[in-house]
């Protein structure tokens, strides 16, 4: 009972998804729809094929041909030697039942069938079928969109064998790189009962309290440790309408007692909204819109649309910052909606136990994994503070639930003896364990000390390995953030460790440098200490792609221009197959500054089997310009932004397993060597500047593309000097240095930095 082959019946959003991710897991699957009339019969199909394309859920075009369109009337025999398949159709009882009795004619006695319902119970879905069919299933909820959401709720029938709970566990964690939650078959299972709670209960009390849209997501968001599209942005973007099914499918499967039920109507405007068609991003308005490049925010009361004003609230910053106790021990309306919001969502997560299982952790995993909280609400509870929570809750005369209550005076998570533990119903502790090769770093961090930690980054001995994190706001790197790491390379050497790892557990593994920390020099213009700040962070990762002992890097998310500048000098990369890397510091005005444009050149070179340079020049020079990045690691090895032994792998909680048996096997772990590079000089840096005007001339950059490409050029050719000139890596570091001062020196890069930071967007000058 082994996946190799898989079909999904329905091409709609989640079952193109689901055929996608089992693409790029390099396994052959066939994806089905309702045959159409006229001569393009698989048009559905081939349409689930477009989506597939227009949503990137492939890492690259390549794994299309793993993918088989057919229709349910002529394919329906493929089935045959499946043995996995999934039914992806609406969400219909009617249409499933029929789809199961036709499945169990044509399939196999070992094929394991499951049901991607969000609401359905899977007693109803079976309930016509034969024993042998109800031991293959169970229902497989995937959240969408599948390539990038790591949440898959697997939700066992009475009758589903243990082996075929085992293989889909195993196939969805170690293939498609699922974070597998085992659910009890309740309402919504555990993402959807608390992630729609949260997402109604902020609705609702924004409406009562008459805070705006922008108000709202300005405190539903980051200061909340939830993703920064807000509550009524996340409506605009899953579609008005159908948040409001969702809402309403669990009423209809709900108790009427179920709290729920009071957050779940629909505001007022809501029923005009999707009666006009502003469905949201779907159909271009919804609660926000975008007029004549004018962002616009409807007035839930008149249903008339304003600009939607930047909302500077420092409040916010602060909760993003140190913690969400700043909003709650704020008087203001921001405070109240964020107590009122949090209050209701919480003492409903901490109700649903033991109803939908005696431990909080997989409550807490679902809402990290589907809906992207930093934390989930157990592990915020005891952020807040169990005592704090009940005392208010108390003082207005609420409920407390009773598993809440059972944690007073403690907390939902402790360590003990170096364990992480979890509180269990009823039960006491539970030691946290997690399938073999899985290894979160930010629950490991917590049975860890620091060997040396600051406010941006630290780095901890894990088995002998000193592992860099880094932890700032979207892991932007300063001069703090490169002396733990730099203190981490000299204390593998002192300490005789095995090796280094730089890995972490957040969203992004580094956006890149910090702007501030940029315009904080030029504002006081002191370029030397920006040219020591440079000089720094180049010596720094020098020192990775030197040192005599493994240097691994880890990435998950994006890994953006300083941030890709440290994966780019490491030994070896092992990534998340959805990292997306690249060097886009041309945007804000600026050159790599950190070996970036050095490495680009030197890798291009290699790529390209040595030889004239002038070719590996161009690419560089069209890469670093454009600020390219890529979306998989398949296209960044085309992209010589990775090596051919550099890894990836679809589950980015076992990275850091694999991570550490690279160090420990040492293999493959060679210094970087950088001979001298004869640069093609004057000649193809006037034709790369010729390139410029030309571009310029056609409209297609603006004056200042044309004034930090022509830096690059200048870098990648060596500028005006004779062809064969020879430069030495330390020459290449010395250029990127020299140029990223200059332009920091002109106002226009000035400009493009302080809009960046001001605004969140590069003013185009
Ligand atoms: P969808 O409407 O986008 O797609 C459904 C597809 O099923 C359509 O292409 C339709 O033509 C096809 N279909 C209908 N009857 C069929 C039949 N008899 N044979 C073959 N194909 C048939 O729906 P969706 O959003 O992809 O949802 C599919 C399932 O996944 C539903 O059960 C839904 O509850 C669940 N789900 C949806 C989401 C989401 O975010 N959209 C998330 C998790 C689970």
């Amino acid at each position: 009972m082994t996946i190799k082959k898989v079909a999904v019946i329905g091409a709609g959003t989640m079952g193109s998804g689901i055929a996608g991710q089992v693409a790029n897991a390099g396994v052959e699957v066939w994806l089905l729809d309702l045959p159409s009339n006229g001569e393009r019969v698989n048009a559905l199909a081939e349409r689930g094929l477009e989506r597939l394309r227009e949503t990137s859920g492939l890492m690259s075009k390549d794994y299309e041909k793993l993918i088989h369109l057919g229709n349910t009337r002529d394919d329906f025999h493929q089935l045959a030697d499946c043995d996995w398949v999934a039914e992806a159709v609406v969400e219909r009882l009617e249409i499933k039942k029929n789809l199961y009795t036709q499945i169990d004619e044509v399939c196999s006695d070992n094929t394991l069938i499951s049901s991607n319902t969000s609401s359905i119970p899977i007693k109803l879905l079976v309930e016509d079928m034969p024993i042998d069919f109800r031991k293959r299933f169970a229902i497989t909820h995937f959240f969408n969109p599948v390539r990038f959401m790591p949440l898959l709720e697997l939700v066992r029938g009475e009758d589903t064998a243990q082996a075929v709970m085992d293989e889909f566990e195993r196939f969805c964690d170690q293939e498609l790189g699922k974070g597998v939650i085992s659910c009890l078959d309740t309402p919504g299972f555990l993402g959807n009962r608390v992630g729609c709670f949260a997402i109604q209960a902020a609705l609702q009390a924004a409406d009562e309290m008459g805070l705006s849209p922008v108000q709202a997501d300005a405190i539903f968001g980051r200061p909340m440790g939830i993703p920064k599209t807000g509550v009524f942005g996340l409506y605009d973007l899953i579609g008005i309408d159908l948040m409001s099914d969702v809402a309403q499918s669990l009423v209809n499967t709900l108790p009427e007692t179920d709290a729920f039920n009071r957050e779940a109507p629909k505001l007022a405007l809501m029923v005009k909204m999707i009666a006009n068609g502003q469905t949201g991003n779907k159909q271009g308005q919804g609660f926000y819109r975008t007029v004549g490049g004018e962002r616009q925010v409807i007035d839930l009361k008149t249903g008339e649309y304003t600009k939607a004003e930047r909302l500077d609230l420092p409040l916010a910053l602060k909760a993003e910052k140190e913690g969400v106790m700043h909003l709650l021990n704020d008087d203001s309306i921001y405070g109240q909606f964020a107590w009122r919001v949090l209050s209701r969502t919480l003492s409903y997560a901490a109700s649903l136990i033991p109803e939908v299982g005696n431990s909080p952790l997989g409550v807490d995993d679902a809402m990290k994994l589907g809906y992207n909280w930093v934390k989930g609400p157990f592990a915020l509870l005891d952020e807040i503070g169990i005592d704090y929570v009940i005392s208010r809750l108390q003082k207005e005369g609420r409920q407390v639930p009773p598993f809440l209550m059972q944690a007073a005076g403690s907390s939902f998570y402790r360590v003990d003896a170096g364990n992480l533990q979890v509180r269990v119903f009823d039960g006491g502790w539970q030691t946290i364990s997690r399938p073999e090769g899985v290894l979160r770093f930010n629950e490991k961090r917590q049975t860890l000390t620091p060997q040396n930690t600051t406010e941006v980054a630290s780095w901890f001995n894990i088995d002998g390995i000193a592992l860099v994190e880094f932890h700032s706001k979207a892991n932007a790197l300063d001069g703090d953030s490169m002396a733990i790491l730099s203190d981490a390379i000299d204390q593998v050497e002192a300490r005789g460790l095995r090796g280094l790892i730089i890995h972490n557990d957040a969203q992004h593994f580094s956006c890149g440098v910090n702007l501030q920390a940029v315009r904080n020099f030029f504002m006081r213009e002191d370029m030397d200490g920006l040219d020591a700040f440079l000089a720094h962070f180049q010596n720094t990762v020098h020192r990775m792609s030197q040192a005599d002992f493994p240097v691994v890097c880890a990435p998950v998310g994006m890994s953006l221009g300083g941030g890709f500048e440290v994966v780019l000098h490491s030994k070896e990369v092992i990534c998340h197959a959805n990292s997306t890397m690249g060097l886009v510091e041309s945007g804000v005005g600026v050159i790599p500054g950190g070996g970036g444009c050095k490495e680009t050149l030197y890798r291009w070179h290699q790529k390209l089997g040595g030889g004239d340079i002038s070719e590996a020049a161009w690419k560089a020079f069209m890469n670093l310009g454009y600020g390219r990045t890529c979306s998989s690691p398949i296209l960044a090895r085309e992209q010589a932004m990775l090596r051919s032994n550099d890894h990836f792998l679809n589950n980015r909680d076992r990275l850091l397993p694999v991570a550490i048996a690279a160090i420990e096997s040492g293999q493959g772990q060679r210094a970087f060597e950088r001979p001298d590079l004869a640069l093609p000089g004057e000649e193809v840096f006037h034709s790369m500047v010729k390139w410029l005007e030309n571009a310029h001339a056609e409209g297609k950059l603006t004056p200042h593309n044309v004034v930090v490409a022509t830096e690059l050029a200048r870098i990648v050719t060596g500028g005006e000097v004779a062809a064969g000139t020879l430069f030495s890596e330390q020459d290449l570091y010395d250029a990127e240095r020299t140029a990223f001062l200059k332009l920091v020196s002109t106002q226009a890069t000035r400009a493009r930095i302080s809009s960046m930071l001001d605004t969140g967007s590069v003013v185009q000058n």
